[in-house]
C-alpha cells in the first residue's frame, strides 16, 4: 500500500512561501535518486539496458540532470526536448527520439545528434530518408499491436483506438524496407498502456516483443539490437493501491528472456525503458494554499492553483490524494470540492472528497504530481504557470524555474504595434 507522504512540515512551508509565494511545485532529489536507484538494480541483469527518461513529463533540465548522474537517458518526441536534454548533458544514443506526426526539421537535429530515431509509421522511412538526404544506420519502430493485445484505459485508450504505431504486418515490410535502404542496426518499440499497475502486464509486453524478434530473424534475417517496452509503468495514485513490482517483472522478463531469446541465439538482447509516470511522479507536488471557502449545494474550498496548473484530474477525472500541512493526522470530518479559478467546471482538484476541516490560509498539498503535473500546464484565462523548486539530499531548496509573470504571458505580443497603444 501506498503512504501519502510530504517531506515539509508546516512550518517549513510558511518560511518557504514568504520567499515563493503559493502555487509551486517540490520535487525530493533524494526520493527521485532512491527511486531510480531501485529500479535500475531491478532491470541491471538485462544487457545493455537502458531506461530514457520521458522528457515530457517533468521538462526541467535540473531534473534530468539528477536522472543523468543516475545513468538514466532521454525519450523525447520534439526539438525543445531534444534540446533540454543536451542542455542537461544527455547525448547520442543516450536519446531516444519517440515522436509522432514529426517535422523534418526534428529529424534533421535528432539525426545530427545521433539519437536513436523510433519510427511511428511505414510511411516515415521515405519521409526520414528525405529529411535526411541518406538513411540512418540504427532504426528503429514502435509496434502497435491492434487487436491482438489487450489493454489500454482512458489515457492512452485500446491499441487498435490508438494512433501510434505501425500494424503487425506492416512492421515486417518497414524492416525489409530500411535494410534496402542502408540501415544495419534495427530496434523494436512498443507502448500499449498508460499508468498501468499490474506488473504481468510488462512482462507480456516483454513477451510480444521477444516473439516478434524471433519472427523478424526467422522470416527476414534481421536481428533486433534491442527492444524496449516504452513507458506506462503506473503509480499508486490512491492510497490504497500497490506499485509495480520491479523484482517481479525483471524476473518475469529474465523467464520470458530465457525461454524465447537464448535458445533462438539472440542473445544478447538489448532491453530498455522510457517510463517518465514512476521517476518523478510520486517525488513531486503542487503546494497551493485556501484561499476560500463557500457553501452553496456542495461545500468548497477555493485554492490559488488552478488547472491550468495541473490538468490531470479536470482532463482524465485522475485522482490526486490531497492532504493538509499540519492536518495529516485530522479526522476527516467535512467533504469538500476543492477547486481552483478557471471559468470551466472541471476546475476541481477533488471532488466529494473526505477531509479535514480546512482553512483560509491553509497550506493544501496535492500529491503526485511530479509527472505530467507542471508540464502539461496552460495558460487559459490569462493563468500564469507555477514555478517549481527542488530539495535537495541536505535539505535545501533550490528554485529550478521560477514562476510565469505577465510579462512572460505578455512576450509574444509586440504591443507597440497596437493602434493607439502608448507605453
Ligand atoms: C508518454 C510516453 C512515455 C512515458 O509515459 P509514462 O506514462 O510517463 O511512463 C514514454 N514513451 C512514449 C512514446 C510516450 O508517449
Amino acid at each position: 500500500m501506498s503512504e501519502k507522504t510530504f517531506p515539509l512540515s508546516k512550518r517549513d512551508l510558511e518560511g518557504l512561501s514568504a520567499q515563493y509565494p503559493t502555487p509551486f511545485y517540490v520535487y525530493d532529489e533524494k526520493a527521485i535518486r532512491a527511486h531510480a536507484r531501485r529500479f535500475m538494480k531491478a532491470f541491471s541483469r538485462f544487457p545493455n539496458f537502458r531506461e530514457y527518461y520521458a522528457v515530457k513529463a517533468c521538462p526541467n533540465p535540473y531534473i534530468l540532470k539528477i536522472l543523468a548522474s543516475e545513468g538514466i537517458g532521454a525519450d523525447c518526441s520534439s526539438l525543445p526536448e531534444l534540446i533540454l536534454s543536451e542542455r542537461a548533458g544527455i547525448e547520442g544514443e543516450n536519446i531516444m527520439f519517440s515522436s509522432n506526426e514529426t517535422p523534418e526539421s526534428e529529424y534533421v537535429y535528432a539525426n545530427l545528434k545521433g539519437a536513436v530515431i523510433n519510427l511511428d509509421d511505414i510511411t516515415h522511412i521515405d519521409y526520414l530518408e528525405k529529411s535526411l538526404g541518406a538513411f540512418p544506420e540504427l532504426i528503429s519502430f514502435r509496434y502497435n499491436p491492434g487487436p491482438l493485445r489487450e489493454g489500454g484505459n482512458s489515457i492512452i485508450g485500446k491499441p487498435e483506438e490508438a494512433k501510434y504505431g505501425l500494424t503487425r504486418d506492416q512492421l515486417f515490410d518497414a524492416y525489409a524496407k530500411s535494410r534496402d535502404k542502408g540501415a544495419k542496426r534495427f530496434a523494436l518499440h512498443t507502448m500499449v498502456a498508460s499508468n498501468e499497475l499490474n506488473p504481468q502486464f510488462f512482462v507480456d509486453t516483454a513477451k510480444m516483443l521477444f516473439e516478434l524478434c524471433v519472427e523478424l530473424k526467422d522470416r527476414l534475417g534481421i536481428r533486433i539490437e534491442f527492444v524496449d517496452l516504452g513507458g506506462g509503468i503506473g503509480i499508486p495514485y490512491r492510497p490504497g493501491q500497490v506499485a509495480v513490482d520491479y523484482d517481479f517483472v525483471a524476473d518475469g522478463i529474465e523467464r520470458a528472456y530465457r525461454e524465447l531469446i537464448t535458445p533462438e541465439g539472440l542473445d544478447p538482447l538489448g532491453i530498455s525503458f522510457e517510463c517518465g509516470r514512476p521517476f518523478t511522479g510520486p517525488y513531486g507536488w503542487l503546494v497551493t494554499r485556501a484561499i476560500h471557502e463557500k457553501h452553496i449545494y456542495r461545500d468548497y474550498v477555493g485554492v490559488d492553483a488552478s488547472m491550468a496548473d495541473l490538468m490531470r484530474p479536470g482532463m482524465y477525472g485522475a485522482y490526486h490524494h490531497v492532504s493538509v500541512a499540519g492536518k495529516e493526522n485530522a479526522p476527516a470530518t467535512k467533504t469538500y470540492d476543492v477547486v481552483g479559478s478557471l471559468c470551466e467546471n472541471c476546475d476541481k482538484f477533488a471532488v466529494q472528497r473526505e477531509l479535514p476541516e480546512i482553512e483560509r490560509g491553509d497550506f493544501v498539498i496535492v500529491h503526485d504530481a511530479g509527472a505530467h503535473g507542471r508540464a502539461m500546464g496552460f495558460n487559459y484565462n490569462a493563468k500564469l504557470r507555477a514555478g517549481e523548486l527542488l530539495l535537495r539530499e541536505d535539505g535545501t531548496i533550490v528554485e529550478i524555474r521560477r514562476r510565469e509573470t505577465i510579462d512572460d504571458y505578455f512576450a509574444t505580443i509586440d504591443f507597440k504595434k497596437l493602434p493607439g497603444f502608448k507605453a
